[in-house]
């Protein structure tokens, strides 16, 4: 039915606002639904994407997922009925909703957001760090830090935290001391924001505000971004986890989580550079056992995490390569621990 249900988004495609088709199997338009958005009317934030032999839809916005006739039938319902008919004569016994969409969805491959920068209404009142003017403070901290450029328009800034935060939901009782941040936002694979990180860009405490949004998801950064296929590497600052290819990052908290065990054949655990203190030393012999690879800086390098060694003048590749050569596994990881922890401090 793939033939007929790509011949009926092209035609309803022209009753959508900013529609655009992204490749063979996937388009982008403004929700009917939710209106997408009141503020900009440049937002597009409605998907139809491929699953299996139909079309799905999916609107980042408001969550509305449904078929492709729903969603016909939402803007137009003479159009809908020829399609219903249409597909009755190719053969469809039954055309109903599919009941459990949602269930669909969470097997389906994410919508490939490699090439499409998926938006959320709640980043709408934050300034994109892309389209930032260059002089502005925050464009300039970040290149400073030498964050890659196509990965700007990940990061956003904030000129007040705590009310932004209280805005979305009521974390601080007080809105004093207020200061800019830059946040960054987590998006899952349909490239809803789910979490956000603020750092402050001086010397203010918490050097980071983690802030969930969503309390069922585990703060992993960057899975919206994943090729599942290839090696993933799973790093502990989301801002570290930018300089590489296909990584995440864990924010803080322990690599050991549902999602990462789920990649554990394929994920590479590299932890901070950080001293060898009792604590790091029983989490990575921890990680070992499980059964995780693990990179095992050698006493060579003297910088603490990723950005460090970007800005002591190494390249991606070069880190890449420090990483791929010193990652173990099985017996392998246990022989290089034992030496690996006698540099103990
Ligand atoms: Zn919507």
């Amino acid at each position: 039915m793939l033939h007929i249900d790509v011949k009926y988004t092209q035609i309803l495609g022209s009753q959508l606002r900013n529609f655009a088709k992204k490749n063979d199997y996937l388009w982008n338009y403004s929700c009917p639904v939710c209106g997408d958005s009141t503020k900009n009317p440049r937002k597009a934030r409605g998907f139809i994407y491929q699953f299996k032999q139909d079309l799905l839809v999916k609107c980042h916005k408001c969550g509305y997922s449904t078929n492709l006739g729903n969603l016909i039938k939402f803007v137009n319902s003479t159009l809908y009925d020829q399609y219903v008919v249409e597909r009755y004569k190719n053969g469809a016994t039954r055309y109903n909703a599919h009941k459990d969409i949602e269930q669909y969805i969470s097997v389906v491959s994410p919508v490939d957001t490699n090439n499409i920068y998926l938006e959320d209404s709640i980043l709408d009142e934050l300034d994109r760090i892309d389209e930032l003017p260059e002089t502005h403070p925050a464009v300039q901290y970040v290149a400073k830090r030498l964050i890659p450029k196509d990965k700007w328009n990940l990061l956003y800034f904030c000129a007040k935290f705590k009310r932004y935060t209280n805005s979305i939901s009521f974390k601080f009782t007080k809105e004093d001391d207020e200061h800019p941040r830059l946040i960054i936002p987590y998006f899952n694979s349909f490239g809803k924001v789910f979490a956000y990180q603020g750092r402050a860009f001086g010397k203010e405490e918490p050097k980071y505000y983690t802030i969930k949004i969503d309390d069922t998801e585990e703060k992993i950064y960057g899975l919206d971004r994943l090729d599942y296929s290839r090696r993933i590497y799973v790093v502990e600052g989301p801002l570290d986890s930018l300089f590489l290819p296909n990584t995440v990052a864990v924010s803080g908290s322990s690599f050991d989580t549902p999602t990462v065990r789920q990649l554990l054949t394929n994920a590479t655990l590299v932890m901070d550079n950080e001293p060898r203190s009792k604590d790091i030393v029983k989490q990575l012999a921890k990680y070992i056992d499980k059964g995780y690879s693990v990179c095992m800086y050698p006493d060579t390098v003297k910088e603490k995490d990723i950005n460090e060694m970007i800005l002591s003048g190494k390249t991606p590749d070069q880190i890449l390569e420090l990483i791929n050569t010193n990652t173990f596994k099985g017996i392998e990881a246990k022989l290089r621990f034992t030496k690996w922890r006698k540099c103990e401090s």
